[in-house]
């Protein structure tokens, strides 16, 4: 084996550290089971030269200057803030939740009476979470919060994770928190583009390096298994001493021995569309599964530099991740419940003692790292590795 390390997955995780392996010196062999590069931030044109985000929009964005700097090495940027409308009680109204939807909902009277409780509780450019702002005792604000909750978040959740919104880890719908403010910016990070000529094209630099073998339409199960009596890694059966960075699926790699690890799939309706079909580049739809069965529509070419005048849209369907089955085969997000949490544990530790096994990235360390902190997390790791 004339490699020193072996990546499971040229998405972001893989990709990344490949990268900054290789510029260290290291031989390394990125080995993707998908005929291409890119993970789930792979897009590709179609024949109205709309760049579609194959495995759903991307929209990159980041207060960490070093995780730019990094990305930026392999392509150019053009401003982008993603805006989001919410369809609820027929109205759209911005989404996070702000200023601007209070006024759009509520009659004159009652919106001033409301924002001016919000903004005396929580003061101006605040973010609040919806379960943190439920437990709010003042009755103006806490029947807010029991109406953003039900016509936002309540049915939204449900249909996303087939849990509730209290149910799930509470840190998923902080993801989104209602915004005193009329800032109508789904982030407010500092900085917020996309590549200039997509993902796929960024990658593709990225892992354009001497040091750098990529493989792809090879799945590394077919090669390596993880010894955990002898606390080993095997590449077709011979011991493996260099580094193992794997980015998929943890419960796959140790061969189910604990049962298969909640992940949630999503599957997409694209379709061609002309442009300005939808008033925001995505709306979502916070309502019950029986009226609205998706959960937002995303409109690619709004995402680009220029919107073509014919465009594509695509209707997002929430699964259970099914490796055998015909929907949902592609995993996109853990699960968080206290029951996941403890059964991927029991997966780490198996690997605890073994220290050429790093787990990187949302499917391998099952947590819901966004582009900007796996970029920062796989620097970090193949930090450390380098020395
Ligand atoms: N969410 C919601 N209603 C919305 C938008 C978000 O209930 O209109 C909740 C939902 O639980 C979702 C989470 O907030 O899964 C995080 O949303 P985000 O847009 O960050 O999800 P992602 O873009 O990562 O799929």
């Amino acid at each position: 084996m004339k490699y020193d390390v072996i990546i499971a997955g040229a998405g972001y995780a893989g990709a990344v550290s490949a990268r900054c392996l290789a510029e260290a010196g290291k031989q390394v062999l990125v080995l993707e089971k998908r005929d291409h590069i890119g993970g789930n931030a792979y897009d590709a044109y179609d024949d109205n030269g709309v760049r579609r985000h194959v495995y759903g929009p991307h929209l990159f964005h980041t207060n960490n200057g070093n995780v730019v700097d990094f990305l930026s090495r392999f392509t150019d940027w053009y401003p982008y803030e993603h805006r989001v409308l919410g369809y609820i009680e027929g109205k759209t109204v911005p989404i996070p939740f702000n200023l601007t939807s209070i006024e759009k909902l509520f009659d004159p009277e009652t919106a001033d009476h409301l924002k001016t409780e919000l903004i005396k509780a929580y003061g101006m450019e605040r973010k609040v979470p919806i379960l943190e702002l439920r437990k709010n005792e003042d009755p103006a604000i806490n029947q807010l919060a029991e109406y953003i909750f039900e016509h936002v978040f309540k049915y939204y959740t449900m249909k996303q994770w087939g849990y509730g919104a209290e149910e799930i880890d509470p840190a998923v719908t902080a993801r989104v928190p209602v915004h005193v403010s009329y800032d109508d910016r789904y982030f407010q990070d500092a900085y917020q583009m996309m590549p200039k000529d997509g993902y796929t094209a960024m990658f593709k630099c990225m892992l354009d390096h001497d040091g750098i073998t990529v493989v792809t339409g090879c799945d590394v199960m077919e090669h390596i298994r993880i010894d955990t009596e002898q606390h080993q890694v095997l590449y077709d059966g011979e011991a493996f001493t260099g580094e193992f960075i794997y980015t998929g699926l943890v419960d796959q790699l140790l061969e189910y021995r604990y049962g298969d690890l909640p992940y949630r799939s999503l599957e997409f309706d694209v379709q061609e569309e002309t442009k300005g079909f939808q008033p925001a580049a995505t709306v979502n739809y916070p309502t019950p599964a029986e009226i609205h069965p998706f959960t937002r529509i995303s409109d690619y070419g709004m995402m680009m530099e220029s919107c073509p005048e014919k465009t594509a849209s695509a209707v997002e369907y929430p699964y259970a991740y099914s490796r055998n089955g015909e929907k949902g085969t592609v995993p996109y997000y853990p699960v968080f419940t206290d029951a996941s949490k403890e059964q991927y544990a029991r997966y780490a530790e198996l690997l605890k003692d073994i220290p050429n096994v790093h787990l990187l990235g949302r499917l391998a360390e099952y947590r819901y790292y966004n582009m900007d902190s796996i970029t920062e997390r796989a620097l970090e790791v193949c930090g450390s590795l380098i020395g």
